[in-house]
């Protein structure tokens, strides 16, 4: 008998959740004596967030049960000596206070398990399947997309599971708590909410969610042929003031979004557009994948230069889904995308660092951001969700409506979905033009191979909008192009952009901003004696660096063009308005900004 006879099971408990430890037991067992030695491992990372965490840092007194020893042999891994058992067993601990969407989390009221983050995997042996028996205090519920072991449970602090696999095992949060749960149908499948704190959401403010969310599950269907491609669904909803996540499973999502969520119907949209990103990644990315990401190496980054399309097209459809469910009006949905344009105008960095290159990138860069981020590379959600809006566009420009990103996709889903065929790290030109017969090489050089200005205007003029640009109101006639922070009171740089007045004159992130044309700076307000100054102008900037006063001279800029909407051209084409209505599925909007009343 071979290593595939192995029984694993991992025994995780939380005696004391205050301190925020759990306990876990791995045992493996076989018939026949096991090896004379097995190496245990933890991920270093999770799928779905690229950037090497070294989740084996928060664990402690990792031992084997005698006679087996235990010997650490990498950062995230340890080598058990068998001797001659039939059966081994290793306990630890793991430290889980860092309430994300990809680390653990347990205090009083909940536990939060990534099992990526939690639990070990046995090197060579990561087809086999393994059962996860969780023992919580008394009352707590557990949630996860893992499937319950047959038997059901021994007592009811106890939650058995059962993963086919490694790859299913860390592909499935556990909400472990008294979390309110609220089970849902959409296209005859069950879906469930776990929201934790149970009582951080107002009642009405649930049913909408609910409500709201069903929808976007039922229009995200439709784009892949009216199935939904997992038996049930999971939805593990964290309610914090530590801000907004989501992490995507093949039959779960984890999500965490501030307690101001459901106040303002901008932050509403928000949250939604994160529901609809996360459950469209059940399609797109845990099912259509990259080659680069296939199979997942949890000890080691892996490399995809597909990013701008498995992040950027999912961050299209997340708001598209909201248009075509109308769960947004075609001016908020016009104005998401002008912010993300407006994002890209702002982002020294897109003429730096290629769509490709960003993809590639993922672990250094956009997951491990600093004061230069902006001015040296991009992010590949925004950039990238630009960029299939324009790709869309294109396809329906170019083959006079007969192609479209929606067929795209539902050939994606056909020829790669089905049968998880991963798609080739150069293929989605080739997918791109075998759906729409036209070639899209000179997009796919310009927008994904390059760092070039995107004409936005172009193709944004095929379906009757325009571009208007402008200043911020409020602000000063002229631009120094940085940023601040209050630090201690203090004006502190926080980033300075690539060629402004601020660059050319020297000064950089860290630097405290003391005084402009000869006027001291109160607070953080480096603007107000910028107010009578013109474009072009020299004024002197007094800054201090670690603890010297310096002076330095610049040349103002003008104003930056901040402010960008996106508005309805009113001498449009008919073609091009007919253009619009299928691409949005309302009909052109025959307004301009400059039109429109005030309200
Ligand atoms: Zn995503």
């Amino acid at each position: 008998m071979g290593p595939t006879s192995y029984s694993i099971v991992h025994r995780v408990s939380v005696p004391e959740p205050h301190t925020h430890i759990v306990h876990v037991e791995t045992t493996l067992s076989a018939r026949d004596p096991l090896p004379d030695s097995v190496v245990l491992f933890m991920p270093v990372w999770t799928p779905g967030s690229y950037l090497v965490r070294d989740y084996a840092r928060h664990v402690e007194g990792l031992a084997a049960v005698e006679p087996s020893r235990a010997t650490k042999i990498r950062k995230n891994a340890w080598r058990i000596d068998v001797a001659g058992a039939a059966r081994v067993a290793v306990r630890y601990r793991v430290y889980a206070a860092d309430l994300s969407v990809r680390t653990s989390h347990v205090d009083e009221t909940h536990a939060f398990l990534v099992l990526a983050a939690l639990l070990l995997g046995v090197e060579g042996s990561e087809h086999l399947g393994a059962r996860v028996e969780i023992a919580g205090p008394p009352g707590w519920r557990a949630a996860t997309s893992l499937q319950p072991a047959p038997g059901g449970p021994d007592d009811a602090a106890t939650h058995r599971f059962d993963a086919p696999s490694f790859d299913a095992l860390v592909d499935a949060p556990v909400e472990l708590g008294t979390h309110r749960e609220e089970r849902f149908d959409a296209l005859g499948k069950p879906h469930r909410y776990s929201i934790w704190p149970a009582d951080s959401i107002a009642e009405p403010d649930v049913r909408r969610l609910v409500d709201d969310t069903r929808t976007i599950i039922e229009t995200e269907a439709r784009l892949f042929g009216d199935a939904l491609p997992y038996d049930a669904y999971e939805l593990l909803f964290h309610v914090s003031p530590r801000g907004r996540g989501g992490l995507e499973h093949r039959a779960s999502a984890a999500l965490v979004v501030s307690p101001t969520a459901f106040g303002a119907r901008e932050s509403y949209l928000d949250a939604l557009s994160l529901v609809a990103h996360e459950v469209f990644h059940a399609w797109n990315v845990k099912r259509i994948r990259p080659a680069g990401l296939t199979p997942y190496r949890y000890g080691e980054e892996c490399y995809t230069r597909l990013l701008w399309w498995f992040e950027g097209a999912t961050s299209y459809y997340d708001w598209r889904v909201l248009m075509l469910a109308r769960l947004c009006s075609i001016d908020e949905y016009l104005g998401h995308l002008a912010g993300e344009i407006a994002y890209l105008d702002q982002t020294p960095g897109r003429l730096v660092h290629s769509l490709e290159d960003a993809s590639f990138d993922a672990w250094i860069k956009l997951y491990r951001p600093d004061e230069h981020s902006a001015n040296s590379s991009v992010s590949y959600y925004r950039k990238g969700e630009v960029v299939c809006a324009l790709l869309d566009i294109e396809l329906r420009a170019r083959t006079g409506g007969t192609a479209s990103l929606d067929k795209v996709l539902a050939h994606l889903w056909e020829a790669h979905g089905v049968a998880e065929r991963p798609v080739p790290e150069d293929g989605m030109q080739a997918i791109l033009e075998r759906v729409a017969g036209v070639p899209f090489g000179d997009l796919f050089d310009a927008w994904i191979r390059s760092a070039v200005e995107v004409d936005y205007a172009r193709s944004l003029a095929h379906v009757g909008l325009a571009i208007e640009r402008s200043a911020r109101a409020d602000g000063p006639p002229c631009s120094l192009g940085l940023r601040v922070r209050a630090d201690a009171g203090r004006a502190v740089v926080a980033s300075v952009w690539r060629d402004s007045a601020a660059w050319r004159a020297g000064i950089a992130a860290g630097d405290e901003i003391v005084a402009v044309g000869g006027t001291r700076i109160e607070g953080t307000n480096v603007e107000a004696p910028l107010s009578a100054r013109s474009p072009g102008d020299e004024v002197d900037v007094t800054i201090a660096r670690d603890g010297r006063l310096l002076a330095k001279r610049a040349t103002l800029d003008a104003p930056r063009q901040d402010r960008v909407k996106i508005a309805a051209d009113r001498d449009a084409s008919p073609a091009a308005r007919q253009a619009f209505a299928a691409w949005l599925g309302e009909p052109h909007p025959a307004w301009t900004s400059r039109d429109r009343t005030p309200t």
